[in-house]
């Protein structure tokens, strides 16, 4: 019996390890939270339109409604309007938190994307009624709260468990780790925090994954291009890399998990 000598071979070549994103406890329980928040937000506003129709439907098509009343329904659907954006505030804060995978293209799309549905189901009656009842300006007002409040509802960035993944890869590849830190207001995260770009910030966050910095800072798009280039630099500059080589390491890192992500199907 002979004893095999086992060597590990700690390849440079190997790829980093690909763990995909999965948000804490903690995380997820202030999305069910905020989710939570945006469905009463949301029914308000359905209620806030049977108030609308209700009046609707008592009006005779050949009468005019007074000023009064008239007035009175675009109050209301004023208010239906703040509650569907409110909802979709809290809706796309929770998504941030704990973002729907890009692997199941309709749970993204409608995950992302309720608020615009939403925005439908709680103006588009109001609108088909105001028209049947030759309620021509509240019907135009109501038309234009469901397409401005649809647009305000649309995630235009919407976050995904497979970005937060390669974002963390990646600079956990540059830093060791993945700890950024960013500010109240600037669409950036950084990697140092004597950044020079974070100097003028009165308020810091540090400490945070890039995940909870998504988190916290709704202006910091869930893309690649959020991590500042500045702090990026330097840290191959720090590890004598040239631009060539970092460009090398980061595809190799950002393709790396996405490899993972689709072997994992
Ligand atoms: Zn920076």
């Amino acid at each position: 019996m002979t004893t095999k000598k086992i060597t590990r071979v700690d390849g440079s070549e190997r790829a980093p390890q690909a763990s995909t994103f999965v948000p804490t406890a903690e995380a997820k329980a202030q999305a069910g939270k905020y989710r939570m928040y945006a469905i009463i937000l949301w029914v308000l506003a359905f209620v806030a339109q049977i108030g609308a129709m209700a009046i609707l439907f008592k009006k005779d098509p050949e009468i005019d409604l007074t000023t009064g009343t008239r007035a009175w329904l675009i109050v209301i659907l004023l208010i239906d309007l703040i509650f569907l954006v409110a909802g979709s505030f809290f809706w796309k804060k929770a998504n941030r938190l704990d973002p729907a995978s890009k692997k199941e293209t309709v749970k993204f799309f409608l995950q992302n994307q309720l608020g615009v549905i939403v925005a439908a189901i709680v103006f588009l009656p109001v609108v088909i009624l105001a028209f049947i009842k030759k309620e021509y300006l509240v019907g135009a007002i109501a038309a234009l709260f469901m397409v401005g409040g649809g647009l305000l509802s649309a995630d235009y960035s919407p976050p995904s468990v497979e970005e937060y993944t390669r974002q963390s890869a990646y600079v956990q590849e540059l830093m060791g780790a993945d700890q950024v830190f960013w500010t109240k207001s600037g669409g950036k995260y950084h990697l140092y925090e004597d950044c020079q770009y974070l100097k003028r910030s009165s308020e810091l966050f540090v400490g945070g994954t890039i995940a909870d910095a998504y988190a916290n800072n709704s202006k910091i798009k869930p893309d690649i291009s959020s991590l500042c280039s500045a702090c990026e630099k330097r840290c191959a500059k720090d590890k004598g890399w040239s631009d060539d080589h970092l460009k090398q390491v980061k595809d190799k890192a950002l393709s790396a998990v996405q490899d993972a992500i689709q072997g994992t199907e």
